[in-house]
């Protein structure tokens, strides 16, 4: 039966939400001509299509931006999880400050690169690194590393799980066994022969590998999965490792999420397994483009030939492949990069358990109310990593967040950063609560009192 209510509210609640974000929509009908832009139709539902556009930004400080209206916004997308420490902190506003006023020198070695790379040693523990633009191309790079040093082709990835946009990490499990297809047009099926899609989680995994034992370069792996945060399994990560000693693979951490989030250490640390390679990514520059790929000297010679000397014999006797790029190593990312692992040596620990805790809290209240009020959402978190999951589509429930000064962005990851207070928190938490409990009184979210699905 239809829920004329909750219809004719949902009207008034467009106007309401397009009249507060005018100028958002307007720069977006007048741009779609001419700006070709996956996000600005991500989430396409004609139902919901009249607010589908994405709120533009002004400007931005500690947990909170303006946008072009002139409307402030308490950020949980936080730039999809690289702004730890807010918006624009002050040591990173002075560092580049500095940067900017001497210049943006693309071809000479980077000034910063030295002390980055010492301190990355520092914290992670991993030998050497190698720089590049985003996570995608860092996995790319992890990928081609992989296959020159085992002179092996197979790569073995998880379902439900992201690696960036590379044409070899979009595929997905064939129904039936553990190869894969391209899930989006424009991929060669071709990119799929050496690659195989496992449950994440499926402690049957080397039972599962071992018709592949010969071929397997690496096993690369998002210790904990950003679409499903809260399933994660150290046994299942001890035992991939236990895999890649046996086949003599590769094991290769996606830790371009949880690096330097979930521990100064990353996942890495926090669960005390040794992987060979590590990718790195968004926190470590606080929002500059960056993406590193970290391992051992054996598996990282490939870019350089290995170490070499002065005044002696050596010289790069590694086997080699290709990796390069304009913006590698640009002075502003190498500057951000360098003040942000500063920030994490000396208050990291503290400001990372800080986090961990506020989450939790956000989770356990949230989650109390939410299943003693009958409302068919959970959240799932993961260190300062949560989302609001359910089975139906809850879309104008994220829509009433943003209208009350909540910013979520379209793949609906959210983070918690240093720059987020206590109040910052409470206010999240009754928000969600209140816009939670008038939807269920529209009877928007289906439940076992009412049985229809919206
Ligand atoms: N790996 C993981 C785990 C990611 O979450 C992402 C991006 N969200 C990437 C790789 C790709 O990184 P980028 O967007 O910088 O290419």
């Amino acid at each position: 039966m239809a829920n004329t209510a909750l219809s004719e509210y949902i009207a008034n609640f467009v106007v309401k939400y397009t009249e507060k974000t005018k100028s958002s929509k307007d720069k977006a009908l007048l741009a779609r001509a001419n700006l070709a832009d996956s996000r600005a139709s991500a989430g396409f539902r004609l139902s919901t299509k009249e607010l589908v556009y994405p709120i533009v930004g002004v400007s931005g400080g500690g947990a909170y931006f303006t946008d072009i209206d002139g409307n402030s916004y308490l950020d949980i997308a936080m730039g999809f999880g690289c702004l730890l420490f807010g918006h624009y902190p002050s040591f990173l506003k002075e560092t580049l400050q500095e940067q900017l006023s001497s210049g943006i020198q693309l071809g000479p070695q980077s000034c910063e690169i030295h002390e980055v790379v010492e301190l990355l040693k520092e914290l992670t523990a991993i030998e050497r690194f190698a720089f590049c633009n985003t996570g995608t191309e860092a996995v790319m790079m992890a990928f081609r590393l992989a296959r020159l040093s085992t002179k092996k082709n197979k790569i073995v990835m998880f379902t439900n799980s992201y690696h960036g946009s590379y044409d070899g990490t979009l595929g997905a499990r064939a129904t039936d066994n553990a190869s894969a297809v391209p899930l989006y047009g424009g991929i060669l099926p071709a990119a799929y022969e050496d690659v195989l899609v496992l449950e994440y989680g499926e402690l049957n995994v080397l039972e599962a590998l071992y018709p592949y034992s010969n071929e397997i370069a690496a096993i690369l792996v998002e210790p904990v999965r950003s679409r499903e945060p809260s399933a994660y399994s150290k046994e299942f990560l001890q035992l991939l490792r236990e895999a890649c000693n046996k086949f003599n693979a590769i094991l290769i951490f996606d830790e371009v999420i949880t690096g330097f989030r979930c521990g100064v250490s990353g996942a890495k640390g926090l669960f005390e397994i040794i992987p060979d390679m590590v990718i790195y990514g968004k926190v470590l520059a606080s929002g500059l483009p960056v993406g590193v790929v970290g391992g051992s000297y054996q598996h990282m010679a490939g870019v350089d030939g290995g170490t070499w000397s002065y005044g002696d014999n050596s010289y790069p006797r590694e086997s080699t492949t290709f990796f390069g790029g304009t913006f590698n190593k640009n002075p502003l990312t190498c500057s951000a990069m360098k003040a942000t692992l500063l920030k994490i040596k000396g208050e990291g620990a503290e400001i990372v358990a800080k986090l961990n805790r506020k989450t939790a809290h956000i989770a356990d209240v949230l989650n109390n109310y939410f299943s003693n009020n009958l409302i068919p959402i959970k959240v799932g978190y993961f260190s300062s990593l949560f989302k609001f999951e359910s089975q139906y589509n809850i879309d104008l429930f994220f829509y009433h967040l943003i209208y009350s000064g909540i910013y979520i962005w379209e793949g609906k990851t959210m983070f918690l950063s240093e720059a987020h207070s206590d109040d910052d928190v409470l206010y999240l938490i009754n928000t969600v609560k209140r816009v939670a409990l008038l939807l269920a009184d529209l009877d928007y979210f289906p439940s076992k009192k009412h049985g229809a699905i919206v």
